[in-house]
């Protein structure tokens, strides 16, 4: 006997903490842009886990590294080494200009990471007084979900109710260099931003803000620490979304794709010397950059390049954004994004972007609200123009229809 969605609806609802509210879908299967459920129905995922799956469901090169590594070797601990460790460093190191590279697993580890090692590059190298080290932070930031973390969020879910919290961090608003000029003091060790904010609705920062924050960075000793565990892997057409900007960050962060989905991989890759002031015992995870990671991660690195992932984000996403943009919909506010890391914006009077997911849907696209009036659209980056045009006509209709005006 078979379970129904209903059935692992009930059991979720009864023995599950309510931590999320996800659509009433329940997933089996998936492979490259579609995903199936338990009834057969198959679904265009416009969302790919949060970009944790850019590289397209299950895909078949990623499976197989990681087959053949669980046969090998999965977990050695960092209290031995490991062959395949060295192997990720080095192409990262290559691809990304990075001088150290510290492996994690969670997206919101290499935050606390980069976070822990960079007040102690203040002390130990800027010479800021101990216990006096500041980091800035973005207005609508979203870096994780972990105690240190959710204490500098200004989105009061995400930390109503979870302090006391760690004091040393500021606040700017996002996309205002002017802002964060004011908020720089001698004690300032780091800003922490992302590229995009993702989370918050695919904001883009005005033209030269980052050109503005790196400029400020370096006159001012402070490391800018850029969080590319959403933007990253290629998810806006590039490597990394610092090259849309001309820049480079001191510190960056990766996670999410850098597995394709198949397992919890992170990284902070460090271009200064920040990283170098960890010693042995002071930073660790007994899973971070095991052998069955890094081998994922290597494969999953390789073939967004090899298989042009990247490219067909830049194409695709063109052609995506420009289809969203021509709909004849008078409940679209704002069309807005870069690469496959799109957003629609509906007006306040059209009753939510839930009930357009809903929609959605029964039309056969999984996509996600997010922030009340946006719905993000972040289809794996092998997706085909075909599979572009299916899903905009579908989009169409949805927004066009009404159904989802209450
Ligand atoms: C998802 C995300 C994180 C947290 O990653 P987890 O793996 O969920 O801990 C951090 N920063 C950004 C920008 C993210 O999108």
């Amino acid at each position: 006997m078979s379970l129904t969605s209903a059935d692992f609806i009930a059991i979720e609802q009864k023995l599950g903490a309510r931590n999320y509210k996800p659509l009433d879908v329940v997933l089996t299967r998936g492979e490259g842009v579609y995903v199936w459920d338990v009834e057969g129905n198959r679904y265009l995922d416009c969302l790919s886990a949060y970009s944790a799956v850019n590289q397209g469901h299950c895909h078949p090169r990623i499976f197989n590294a990681m087959v053949e590594q669980a046969r090998k070797l999965t977990l050695t601990s960092r209290a031995f080494r490991n062959d395949q460790l060295a192997l990720f460093y080095e192409e990262l190191a290559e691809l990304t200009g990075a001088h150290k590279v510290l492996p994690m697993n969670s997206g919101a580890e290499a935050v606390e990471t980069a976070i822990k090692a960079v007040r102690k590059w203040g002390y130990e190298v800027k010479g800021v007084p101990e216990g006096k080290a500041e980091i800035i932070v973005a207005a609508n930031n979203f870096h994780g979900r972990t105690l240190g973390i959710v204490g500098f969020s200004t989105d009061p879910e995400a930390r109503g109710g979870f302090g006391p919290f760690a004091p040393g961090f500021r606040t700017v608003p996002f996309g205002d260099a002017a802002a964060l000029a004011t908020a720089i003091t001698p004690n300032t060790v780091a800003f922490l931003v992302e590229p995009i904010q993702g989370e918050a609705g695919v904001l883009i920062p005005p033209p030269g803000y980052f050109r503005e924050v790196r400029r400020l960075c370096t006159a001012h000793g402070v490391t800018l620490i850029l969080d590319e565990i959403q933007t990253g892997l290629g998810r806006t057409g590039k490597f990394l979304a610092e090259e849309h900007e001309g820049i480079e960050a001191d510190v960056t962060l990766i996670g999410k794709a850098l597995s394709g989905g198949f397992y919890p991989v992170s990284a902070v890759l460090s271009n200064s010397e920040v990283l170098g002031v960890l010693k042995p015992g002071q930073h660790g995870s007994t899973f971070g950059g095991n052998p069955l990671a890094c081998a994922i991660a290597r494969m999953a690195v390789r073939v967004l390049h090899e298989e042009g992932m990247i490219e067909n984000a830049t194409v695709m996403g063109a052609r995506f954004k420009s289809g969203l943009q021509s709909m004849r919909s008078n409940l679209v506010k704002d069309v807005r994004g870069r690469g496959l890391m799109l957003a629609v914006e509906l007006i306040p009077e059209a009753g939510g972007a839930r009930p357009v997911c809903e929609a959605l849907q029964a039309q056969g696209i999984l996509a996600k609200d997010t922030h009340g009036d946006t719905i993000r659209f972040a289809p794996p980056l092998v997706i085909t123009a075909d599979q572009v045009d299916w899903a905009l006509e579908r989009i169409e209709n949805v927004l066009t229809s009404g159904t989802a005006v209450h």
